[in-house]
Parts: C-alpha cells; structure tokens; sequence
C-alpha cells in the first residue's frame, strides 16, 4: 500500500508521548504506520470564545505530522459534550434512558464533523489512506466525501454498537447509519457490535460492510514493565501497605458504564456471605474523574463516596479497612506493578467496547504466581478472555461467589487459567490490531462515486 496514513480522531494524542503512557489506540496506530509519511488530524482540547479562521496547529515528530484545530466553546457544548457524551455515550452503552437529546446537538454534531472535513480536506493528496477513529466523528466520512474527497476512509468504533432496538431511540437514528456509507471499511471491536451494526444497517435497508478487528495492547512492554516496576520505592511502599492481605484491584474512568456501584455492592455481599475473609482482603478501586463538569457524573460519584462509607462504616476494624478508593488518575507507567502486585482484578463494567485493564492485568503478571481475573461477561474483552471467572455485573452474589472463587484458587488452576489468557494477549496485540485494519482496507475497492446524496 503506498500514500500516506491519515488518522482522525477527535483527540491527537501528545506527540512527545513515550510508549509508557500510551494506550492501545496510539499504539496501535504508530506501529501500523511504520515509517510511512502520516498526519494525524484532531481537536486540539482547546476551547475559544469565537473562532474567526480556524488556526491549524502542525507540530511534527518523524513522520508524524499531529495537526490540531480549535473549537469553540459553544461547538464543543453541543458536539462534545453534548452529542458525542451525552447522547452516543449512553446510547452505544445500552443505557437509552440517560440519553439527554436536543436537536441543536445534533445540528452541532453534523456541523463540527463538516468543518472538521474542511480543515482536513485541503491537506489531502489522491494516493492517501484515511483512517477515522470513534464515536465523535461517524459523520466524518460523508463529510469528506462532500468536499470531493475519493481516497480510501475506514473508520473503527471503539465503543459498543446496541442491537437496532436500542440505537432506533436515537432521533435520526437512519440518517446517521446512512452516513457510515461514505467508509469503503467499518471495523468494530467484537463480532457482537458487528452483527448489531449489521442488522441494523439491514432493518434501514442500508448495504454495509463491517467486521469485527478486537483491539489488543502493547502485551511485551506492559510485562516488561510489570516485571522492572517491582524494584520502585513506590511499588516497595505498596507491597508493605497490603502485606499479608489478598488484593483485590479495580482500575475504571469513573463512569457509569463501568459498573462500579454494582461491584461495591458485590464486594459487599461478599464480605456479608464469606465473613471468614473479612480482615484477610482488601479492595483497591482507582477511578479517576472523567468528565466531571457533567452533573450525571458528578451525582455518580456522590453515590460512589456514599457506597464506599457505608462497606468502610460497617465492615472495618480498628486496623483494617476493607476498601480503598481513589479518583486521581495514576500515571499509566505505574500500573503495571499494581497489577502484578494484586491477587485479583475485579473488572465489572456492565458495558465496554473492549475493556484494555483487563489484558494489562493479563500482561502483568508473574507467570510463577499469577492472578486471577474477575471479569464482566458484558464487556468486548470476555469474548476472548473465556478463562477469565466470567461474571453478570448485575448480579451481586455471582460477583460475591466469584470473589470468593477467586481469592481461595489454587496456584496450578491459577496458572492454567492463565496461561490460556495470556495466549490470547500475547497473540492479539495493538500492533497486530493496527496492521490488520489497515490491511483489510487496503484490500477494499473503493465504493466511492460522486453522487448528489453525497453532500451532507
Ligand atoms: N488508565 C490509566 N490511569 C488510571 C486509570 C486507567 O492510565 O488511573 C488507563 C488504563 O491503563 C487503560 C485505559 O486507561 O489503558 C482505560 O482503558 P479501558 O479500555 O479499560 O477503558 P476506557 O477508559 O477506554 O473506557
């Protein structure tokens, strides 16, 4: 495949990120490009008051040219903030319900991916390859094509895709599938989300091509650092804070789709129903604040503190608490050792697109003393995961009995269960992810023609 690389997605990522902080998605993408000439193309995070011309911001390391532009503060209300994570989000994660639709967000939706398209457009040459990320810019396609764009667009949607059911709650919920039109490659994370794109797309009588290409993570670099992590003085620090304690961990943005109310309750079903493990565990759960000028967030995390307080209130003993709760971020790089350190992760999302911690937890551990996984059987990564103790979020005793399950396993079933994980990890990782996308593209003729229907 010649020409360049093009990637959209609605944020670019710091071109002086190291590989440490980077997640799958940049990962994935920088080592799929190679050494071929790119531009990644975004929102800069950047809000102004009025937006006069649209100011480009080019900053090139390699062959990366990371070009940014503006928005201002009333497109980023109703395209971010409003369209994107208050009415996608929710929708996409199955909850319909917390959907708060206005039209004007929609119109914002449609005209930020058009200007977006203009900014982009004259900076494209015949012979590139556009890859378009994520939930923020489905229209994005149809916006280029609008401006005479006829290169190759694929686009990939990290989040879930609901059965027709769900999504046909969306006003407009057919123009916008129409819109997925414009890719000449749709790529979902799970054959789920493709069989629901697909017959949804069907129901509108929309022809449309889609597969399922899993993301995966940098698998050697989180094991390495796992591995090296265990000398640091933090690391050290930790270790003496849960001595003779079995750690339980739990890494989630703090969102609702993350499940963390339901899995307080199950931590305490299990503290309730397995009281001869009470003083023998305890529970890390590190959620950072993720969007929290929202007020369904901010009320979210008044629930959680309250939830936290009431197992701490009845359950704790003069010398031990039974859970420990942050919500500051902690720095990518210091993960790996966290993990390694843990005798179980619990991760319950009652809806994720893929849900990377859990390969990190896989990634991390010490294959002379692994882990065990508590995983949601509702989150993308449980179709491959199958060794994991798959669990119904919903179900605070199945969460209870896998606690339980899991802490009292032995040494050779874990390391089985494990080996099986740590195949699929291994095996399927953000680089792999990459190539293989960008292969099928390249292998897709170009259904792109002029048409009228065509302008967005
Ligand atoms: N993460 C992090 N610091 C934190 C919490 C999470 O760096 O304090 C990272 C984590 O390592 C993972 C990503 O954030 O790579 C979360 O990805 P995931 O797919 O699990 O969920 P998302 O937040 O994308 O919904």
């Amino acid at each position: 495949m010649a020409g360049r690389i093009i990637i959209a997605s609605n944020r670019v990522p710091n071109p002086l990120q190291g590989k440490q902080e980077a997640g799958g998605l940049v990962v994935g993408v920088r080592e799929a490009i190679g050494d071929r000439e790119c531009i990644w193309f975004g929102w800069s995070g950047k809000q102004i008051g009025t937006l006069g011309t649209p100011q480009l911001k080019e900053t090139r390391v390699g062959n990366i040219a990371y070009i940014t532009v503006d928005l201002t503060v009333q497109r980023y209300r109703g395209f971010y903030a409003g369209f994107s994570n208050e009415i996608l989000w929710p929708l996409c994660h199955y909850r319909p319900n917390l959907m708060d639709y206005s039209r004007s967000d929609w119109h914002s939706y449609l005209d930020v991916n058009s200007f977006f398209a203009r900014q982009l457009a004259p900076l494209l040459r015949p012979d590139d390859t556009i890859w378009v990320h994520d939930y923020h810019l489905i229209p994005l396609g149809k916006a280029l094509r609008a401006q005479n764009i006829q290169c190759k667009i694929g686009f990939f949607l990290h989040i879930p895709f609901p059965p027709w059911g769900i999504f046909n709650n969306l006003p407009n919920a057919d123009v916008l599938l129409q819109t997925f039109q414009a890719y000449d490659l749709v790529g979902m994370q799970t054959m789920r989300d493709t069989t629901n794109f697909v017959l949804a797309c069907r129901n509108c009588r929309i022809p449309m091509h889609a597969q399922a290409f899993p993301i995966g993570i940098d698998c050697e670099e989180f094991s390495k650092q796992a591995a090296t992590g265990e000398d640091s003085e933090e690391f050290q620090q930790l270790e003496k804070s849960f001595k003779g304690l079995s750690l339980i961990v739990g890494v989630d943005r703090l969102d609702y789709s993350k499940g963390l109310l339901e899995r307080f309750r199950g931590y305490e079903a299990f503290l309730r129903r397995y009281p001869e493990h009470r003083r023998k565990v305890s529970f890390l759960q590190i959620a950072p604040i993720s969007r929290g000028d929202v007020q369904r967030y901010q009320s979210l995390r008044r629930s959680l503190e309250e939830a936290v307080g009431n197992i701490n209130g009845m359950y704790a003993e003069m010398d031990w608490t039974p859970i420990r709760y942050m919500t500051r971020t902690v720095a990518r790089s210091a993960l790996p050792a966290l993990y390694r350190l843990a005798d179980v992760a619990l991760i319950t999302p009652l809806r994720d697109g893929m849900n990377l911690v859990a390969k990190e937890f896989i990634a991390a551990q010490d294959s002379e003393n692994p882990g065990a996984l508590v995983l949601s059987r509702l989150v993308g990564a449980a179709l491959e995961l199958k060794s994991a103790l798959l669990v119904n979020p919903h179900d605070p005793d199945e969460i209870a009995d896998a606690l339980n399950q899991a802490v009292l396993m032995s040494i050779a079933e874990r390391k089985s269960r494990w080996q099986a994980l740590y195949q699929n990890v291994s095996s399927n990782t953000a680089a792999a992810w990459g190539k293989r996308f960008l292969e099928a593209l390249s292998k897709e003729k170009t259904n792109f023609y002029e048409s009228e229907e065509n302008s967005l």
